[in-house]
């Protein structure tokens, strides 16, 4: 069984009250590690840490080029333990390889890719009415506190990181009290490469605790969260005593708009991919399937035909393709939404069941579940269940798709699906969500900005956008006519 401990000022640390948690295979229910669980006062460390690094200025003042430099030696590791990250990734957090294997490379390309754009130009000039140099540099914000979810617990974590000290900021990070495994090796490997002390710290532990003082801190100046939306409204409330900046990629009920113009295997297969990938624990997971009536029958047929024959099993199986949910908790909520959805008048046209044979019962797995025959004000439309569970909607028309695909407080993503150019841009365009695409689903990019629009989230991640949110922008006005204004008389 593995043990893993804090890191903490360049050093490895138990929590100061020697507490632990016990780290679960979701696959199976068997305890693969013990965590150091962290208290309110290692937190603190680990701020004083950070700002000691920021303040004595070593990391923030070194050049572009020597950062990006360490972030490059992280990426080249990360390549290097590619296999041994997969697989860790899959025990943790249950999804099977292939999708850990894609997480683990994305997270070497997402160091590479703020490597080289720390890199790039950041300044302006401008052209002032004065004898005067205006211009605009961008520096680093400070202590930056990161939390994240267990959904992508290294990938999330890279999605922040990397940017974070590109930028030059020195950071507090608060993996996931579930999935603190591949955390701990990445955090491994900024020893190895002799990343300076302080500038990277980690404290594990519970969200209301850790991940708490990290929102109330005065000397954290920055927080940059991603999870559930509730807790996203406590840390905007819990930031506000210093002001600090803040950025937040929140929960999702993503519509995918299926016209009857369609490919209609293409869109069976993307609406499938959108769901049950990460076995619908996917903040932008299309999980709510909205149909043209013409060819409900025909596609949800389809759908469900094929929804049935997905593998579901543990995730180091590769043969799986749909691996368990990642705690008892989140298996026990599925399991509740999926009898709201009944009890709400809804019918299942496949799954809504766990699955308990062979060893399935020790783990957390559920069907790949769809339901039909919903009305827009179920609470299994409007609320985000992030498990494998799609609700089917059908629309007679462009005006009512685009009506009930905005019809949630949720804004993050949205796909659509036809063979009409000039009606899919007409749609994409009016789906208030910042993650769209036109005839695919789920595809991202390191290059591009990921983005909430409504209670979805605030700022962005990824792209020139995921840098900027950690960078302040500095006006400087440089006088070219150094003489005695005279505005008072002598
Ligand atoms: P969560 O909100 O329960 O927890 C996320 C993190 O916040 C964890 O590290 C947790 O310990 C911490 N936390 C919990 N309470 C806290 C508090 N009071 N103060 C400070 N930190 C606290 O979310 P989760 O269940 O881990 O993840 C699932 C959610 O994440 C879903 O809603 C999903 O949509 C969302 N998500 C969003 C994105 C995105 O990019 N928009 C990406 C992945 C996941």
């Amino acid at each position: 069984m593995m043990e893993l401990s804090m890191y903490i000022d360049g050093e490895w640390r138990k929590g100061s009250e020697n507490q632990k948690r016990e780290i679960i295979n979701p696959a199976n229910g068997e305890v693969i590690a013990e965590a150091a669980e962290g208290t309110v006062s290692d937190t603190r460390v680990a701020i004083q840490a950070a700002r000691k690094a920021f303040d004595q200025g070593n990391w923030p003042s070194l050049s572009a080029e020597e950062r990006a430099g360490y972030l490059l030696r992280v990426a080249d590791k990360i390549d290097e333990r590619h296999d041994e990250l997969t697989a860790l990734e899959t025990m943790d957090n249950g999804k099977p390889l292939r999708e850990a294997g894609y997480d683990v490379s994305d997270a070497a390309a997402c160091f590479r890719y703020y490597a080289g754009l720390i890199l790039a130009p950041h300044g302006e000039t401008y052209n002032v009415p004065d004898n005067m140099q205006a211009m605009v540099i961008r520096e680093p914000i400070g202590v930056c506190g990161l939390i994240v979810p267990w959904n992508y617990p290294l990938l999330m974590s890279v999605w922040k990181i990397a940017p974070a000290l590109a930028a030059g900021n020195t950071i507090v990070y608060k993996p996931s009290e579930l999935t603190p495994v591949t955390p701990t090796k990445l955090f491994e490997i900024f020893e190895e490469i002799g990343l300076p002390r302080g500038v990277a710290n980690m404290v594990m532990g519970a969200g209301e605790t850790v991940g708490n003082e990290i929102a109330v801190s005065d000397d954290v100046d920055m927080i940059s969260f991603t999870g559930g939306t509730d807790t996203g409204r406590h840390i905007m409330k819990a930031a506000s005593g210093n002001m600090k900046k803040i950025s937040l990629e929140l929960g999702g009920k993503s519509p995918n708009i299926i016209f009857a113009d369609t490919d209609l295997e293409n869109a069976v297969d993307f609406a499938l991919f959108g769901i049950y990938a990460g076995a619908g624990q996917i903040c932008s997971a299309g999980s709510r399937i909205l149909v043209e009536k013409s060819i409900k029958d025909a596609f949800i047929a389809r759908f469900v035909e094929r929804a049935n024959k997905i593998k579901v099993g543990p995730g180091d199986d590769p043969q799986t393709e749909m691996g368990p949910l990642v705690s008892q908790e989140q298996l026990d909520k599925v399991l509740r939404y999926i009898e709201i959805g009944k009890a709400e008048g809804a019918e299942i046209a496949c799954g809504g069941y766990r699955l308990t044979d062979r060893d399935y019962g020790k783990g957390f797995f559920v069907a790949p579940t769809a339901f039909i025959q919903t009305k827009p004000d179920m609470r299994i439309v409007q609320e985000e269940i992030f498990g494998p569970v799609a609700v089917f909607q059908t629309f007679k028309d462009e005006a009512e798709a685009v009506k009930l695909a905005n019809d949630t407080k949720y804004g993050l993503a949205g796909g659509v699906f036809t063979r009409d150019a000039a009606k899919a841009m007409r749609v994409i365009k009016k789906v208030r969500a910042g993650i769209t695409w036109v005839n695919t689903y789920h595809g991202t990019y390191n290059e591009a900005p990921w983005h909430g629009y409504k209670q979805s989230g605030i700022g962005s991640s990824l792209g020139t956008y995921g840098l900027d949110e950690f960078l302040e922008t500095k006006q400087i006005n440089f006088n070219l006519n150094v003489e005695p204004i005279g505005w008072f008389s002598d």
